[in-house]
């Protein structure tokens, strides 16, 4: 059976990438009938933190890129390295070598921090490479070739007594039944000598997948400087995970031309011998436009459940579900995530309505003011039943008072919403309804009197 695995060291927040090579990993093994692991690299306990290993678990969790079995940490077998570092020691495999005084390594570093029985003060304990090529048959790379020279006698155990990845990770490897190995391509250098450890220890060598890094839309590699990395920023921020799983499977990897990919399309077409040799582009607007479209296709009770918890950091309480679903209809043509939706809408929960000055200047206070007493004074002979006959009545306004819309609409929008881009205002005088799209008319003329006197002063 085919077993993968993902092994995260919870030294910060899991990149954007990470989520990639974790999906791969899963996509991989589900297409084969396979299983997937989660393996935690927390060897390293001055760089390891709580609340990264928490964050990297919840959301892979959230991704629902779970692991088939419990999930291995490595701080937790330690004392299993150490019998396989003896067992290389044994075979002359490994060998004890004296720490140079001036040498500029980790290894220098004497404060016992796991004893054990293999520990010898001032020493550190190497990998004997065989002095000879190596070639990796890389499933995406193809074989790449590593001269003698290239591979050094690497340090398997400190000094202060703690394995080294390169070790412990064929360990683990080996231990979890792990036959392909998915990482990305930054780890290629390591795969020779994690061959001849494998080999040395007299364990079956597993495949290796490299992939391409992620590179942003300038071809440096993705980082902060381009946007958000971090998983959690994603998916705090409104990206459906539907979205992010597709977004990132075609990162790298495609099946024709096509863009939407629901998971268990994913599971059965995924496979290794699509994905590019070279780095892949993190876009961010492909995915903003993605995630959009994923909101818009969905059923609005499902948008509406997943807005609630995002409109409720506005300070907005009791709020009428079916009265978000009226507002949701009218459609989310320019914001992309849970988050700036719901931002966008705060203003038809709110009483009073803050008007931007900046924005106001476009208006003219005298004369529109009284255009605003005329678009009242006709709403209020209107019962706001119909979307539609509203529609009518404010066309029955133009030629009543030989306006174009032009001259009353934006003034009227602004006046009900704050902003000067927003749905019809038939629309949102449907739902806002009556008394609240009058008080909010007169409220907007209160402000619009003040500023015009402010202005004249
Ligand atoms: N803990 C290593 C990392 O995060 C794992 C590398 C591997 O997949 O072998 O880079």
């Amino acid at each position: 059976m085919i077993k993968t695995r993902f092994a995260p060291s919870p030294t910060g927040w899991l990149h954007i990438g990470g989520v990639r090579t974790a999906l791969y990993s899963w996509l991989f093994a589900k297409n084969n009938g396979g299983e997937f692991y989660l393996r935690i690299d927390d060897t390293d306990k001055s760089r390891s933190d709580q609340k990264y290993l928490d964050s990297i678990l919840s959301s892979l969790d959230e991704l629902d890129l779970k692991s088939d079995k419990d999930v291995i940490y490595q701080s937790q077998r330690l004392d299993i390295y150490i019998d396989n570092v003896e067992i290389l020691l044994n075979n002359d495999h490994a060998y004890y070598d004296k720490i140079e005084i001036n040498e500029k390594t980790k290894d220098t570093d004497l404060s016992l921090e796991f004893d054990n029985r293999l520990n010898k003060e001032g020493h550190v304990i190497r990998f004997r490479n065989p002095k000879q090529e190596v070639v990796v048959e890389d499933l995406i790379h193809g074989p790449v070739k590593f001269s003698n020279k290239a591979i050094h006698d690497i340090v398997i155990l400190r000094s202060n007594g703690m394995p080294t990845y390169n070790i412990t990770s064929v360990i683990d490897d080996n231990f979890m039944g792990v036959t392909h190995i998915i990482r990305g391509d930054d780890h290629l250098n390591n795969t020779p000598v994690q061959q001849n450890i494998f080999h040395a220890l007299g364990f079956d060598i597993p495949k290796f997948a490299h992939l391409p890094m992620i590179h942003g839309t300038d071809g440096k590699r993705l980082s902060k400087r381009h946007g958000a990395v971090n998983i959690n920023k994603f998916l705090e921020d409104g990206y459906l995970k539907e979205s992010v799983i597709n977004y990132l499977a075609k990162t790298g990897w495609s099946h024709g031309d096509q863009e939407f990919f629901s998971i268990s399309e994913l599971k059965k077409l995924f496979s290794l011998n699509k994905v590019t040799k070279s780095s892949a582009i993190f876009d961010y607007d492909k995915l903003n436009w993605l995630n959009q479209q994923y909101i818009k296709k969905m059923d609005l009770n499902d948008v509406a459940k997943l807005i609630l918890p995002y409109l409720q950091t506005h300070n907005l309480s009791d709020i009428d579900m079916a009265y978000l679903k009226n507002i949701l209809s009218l459609g989310i043509e320019r914001e992309y995530t849970l988050k700036e939706i719901a931002k966008s809408l705060v203003y038809y929960f709110i009483e009073e309505i803050p008007y931007d000055t900046d924005d106001f200047k476009k208006f003219n206070p005298s004369k529109d003011n009284l255009i605003l007493d005329k678009v009242i004074k006709k709403l209020s002979d209107n019962n706001f039943e119909d979307e539609d006959k509203l529609g009518l009545c404010f066309q029955e306004f133009c030629q009543e008072n030989d306006l174009k819309f032009k001259d009353f609409g934006p003034v009227v929008r602004f006046g009900l919403t704050g902003r000067l881009k927003a749905p019809a205002i038939n629309e949102i005088c449907f739902l806002l309804g009556k008394t609240r799209t009058i008080d909010r008319l007169n409220n907007f003329q209160i402000f619009m009197s003040n500023n015009a006197v402010a202005s004249n002063e």
